[in-house]
């Protein structure tokens, strides 16, 4: 028979950072394993998977809202007995208990405690870093179709970006608005293929090739870009009424960044079981250095994190199935 450490009530097993498909899965997982597991959820921060229109790659499901597909997620954790707060962390300490190491979460609420961390905190919208890019934002400049599309029915809008994420939601802006200039910084689309091809299709959008916005224009709102070809270095305005930017996220791991390895780009480094560089703290989805964001494999770190996450804390009592 192990001995086991008797641990306080008040110190969570497991806390978890981030309530996308990463953080969700993770709680679903650990929620399952009987774990003591808290999610801790920001209010302020909205992940990118509830801001999609429609996923059509979860395999599963054929085509799904982003919201309700988290939403599912939710509401499979909370079945399980996931407990949740809202808050939005704001660093990670430590404090040794009866020679355990207990990890400190630090929230705008306080504090709570805990044998290990998932960090799932996602990541934040890449800015262009233009003049008139933050003047703008909320009257004109927007990083989020799905929440400001509807304010440009009709008009001639402007998107940054050829990734999916562009291409993806300039063709849910053709719904809503008269036409979708689409500037991008090459000759061809980072986009998959099977985005390329409705966007070429759509007769709402055009392209701006080889541009890069310069500059955002106007007086009280939005009037026009100023975009500049890289390759022959002509400048021009385009007429436009918003310009919707999706040039990429950047890992939300400020918080983190002087306690954990980070990658160059902001990316936590983990192991394939997710172990970061500090024994104790995981870390899932798109706050870590991987090569492919997608829900799909932001669940699948989720779940190999609450498992990792798991047996650490059972080794630690002394209760693991070895
Ligand atoms: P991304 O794949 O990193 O693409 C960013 C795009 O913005 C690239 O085309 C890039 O140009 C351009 N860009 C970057 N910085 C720029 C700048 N300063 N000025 C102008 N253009 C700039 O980002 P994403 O499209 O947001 O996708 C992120 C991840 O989420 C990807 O893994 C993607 O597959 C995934 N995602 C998947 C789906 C889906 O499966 N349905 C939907 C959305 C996102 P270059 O091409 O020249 O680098």
């Amino acid at each position: 028979m192990q001995k086991t450490k008797e641990i306080p009530d008040n110190i969570y097993d497991i806390v978890i950072i981030g309530s996308g498909p990463a953080g969700l899965t993770a709680g679903i997982y650990a929620a399952r394993g009987r774990m003591n597991v808290l999610l801790i959820e920001s209010l302020t921060i909205m992940g990118q998977a509830a801001m999609t229109d429609m996923v059509e790659n979860y395999p599963g499901v054929e085509d799904i809202p982003g919201m309700k597909l988290v939403d599912v997620f939710r509401k499979q954790s909370e079945k399980f007995g996931l407990n949740f707060r809202y808050g939005t962390v704001e660093g990670i300490s430590s404090r040794k208990e009866g020679g355990l190491e207990v990890w400190q979460v630090k929230d705008e609420n306080g504090v709570c405690e805990a044998l290990s961390v998932i960090i799932a905190s996602g990541a934040l919208p890449q800015k262009l870093g233009v003049p008139g890019e933050e003047e703008f934002t909320g009257t004109g400049v927007s990083y989020c179709a799905t929440c400001d599309a509807a304010f440009f029915h009709g008009k001639d809008i402007i998107v940054a970006g050829g990734g999916d994420t562009a291409v993806e939601e300039a063709l849910f802006l053709t719904r809503f608005v008269r036409k979708v200039t689409l500037v991008h910084r090459r000759d061809r689309l980072r986009a998959t293929k099977v985005l390329q091809e409705r966007a070429q299709a759509n007769e709402k959008m055009e392209f701006a090739w080889d541009s890069v916005i310069k500059e955002v224009l106007g007086k009280e709102k939005v009037e026009a870009v100023r975009i500049k070809n890289v390759k022959n270095g002509e400048e021009h305005e385009i007429a436009c009424d918003g310009v919707f930017v999706f040039v990429g996220w950047k890992p939300n791991t400020a918080y983190v960044k002087d306690m954990i390895k980070l990658d160059e780009k902001g990316g936590i480094v983990t192991d394939d079981d997710m172990k970061t560089s500090v024994r104790g703290i995981f870390a899932a989805g798109d706050c870590r250095r991987k090569l492919l964001h997608q829900i799909v494999t932001a669940c699948g770190d989720g779940a190999t994190a609450a498992f990792s996450a798991q047996r650490y804390v059972e080794e630690l009592k002394g209760t693991a199935y070895k």
